[in-house]
């Protein structure tokens, strides 16, 4: 657990002041916007379909902004118009089934690396015997006991990563800020094996696995800048 919670500090996003050497005017701007940094891919695509505004799945139906979160398909955007990202390890993802899925960020990690990353609602697992996987809990944290604890899961090495801050703006009032958004998470862990485990220097390869968090993070913080301006 320990080697994966440690160089919290070298991390370019959520960076706080403490790192932050340029002047206090830029400071405070960056501690705004902690997912600068970044090796993303052009955010213009995004900023052309949300113009747009939401249009309808074409599988299901449903009223939708970059990608259906109900069918896992892109809306509005081609798959010419994201990134696709090949990861060093599996990864799968159990879902509380309470979990609202359109508030979930876990859907973003099986759409930008849709070879690597499978999603699966709690109590429907697959088995993991013989083929150790990194397996992700998908649920608020009053929940994720439940499938923490389930026998199938107890062979699995378990981390928590408790150094990292959320920058999520969905945040779980009460809870403290190193609880993590899912594909925070994900992408922490990434960053992590390739420098610990692979022992490679990280240079962004994974970034674009918060394409769309870091992306929707800036609408969110930029509507509530425009609020507090009014
Ligand atoms: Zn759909």
């Amino acid at each position: 657990m320990s080697s994966l919670d440690h160089d919290q500090h070298l991390h370019p996003s959520c960076r706080d002041k403490t790192t932050v050497t340029s002047d206090s005017s830029d400071a405070h701007e960056l501690a705004k916007q902690p997912l600068q940094g970044l090796k993303l891919a052009s955010h213009a695509v995004l900023e052309e379909a949300q113009q747009k505004g939401r249009l309808k799945c074409s599988k299901c139906g449903g009223s939708r902004m970059f990608f259906c979160y109900t069918c896992c398909s892109l809306v509005g955007v081609t798959p010419q118009d994201i990134p696709l990202i090949k990861l060093p390890v599996k990864i799968d993802i159990i879902k509380h089934p309470n979990e609202t899925d359109g508030k979930s960020t876990a859907i973003h990690a099986k759409i930008l690396a849709p070879s690597d990353v499978n999603i699966y609602t709690y109590p429907c697992i697959p088995d993991y015997e013989n083929e150790k996987r990194v397996v992700f809990i998908d649920s608020t944290w009053n929940q994720t006991n439940k499938i923490s604890t389930d026998e199938r899961l107890q062979d699995l090495l378990q981390v928590e990563l408790k150094m990292r801050k959320t920058c999520f703006w969905r945040h779980q009032k009460g809870k403290p800020d190193t609880y993590l958004a899912t594909i925070e998470a994900i992408y922490y862990f990434l960053k992590d094996f390739h420098e610990h485990c692979l022992a490679q220097e990280y240079n962004g390869e994974y970034d674009n696995i918060l394409f769309f968090y870091s992306y929707l993070r800036s609408v969110v913080s930029k509507a509530k800048t425009s609020a507090q301006k009014c």
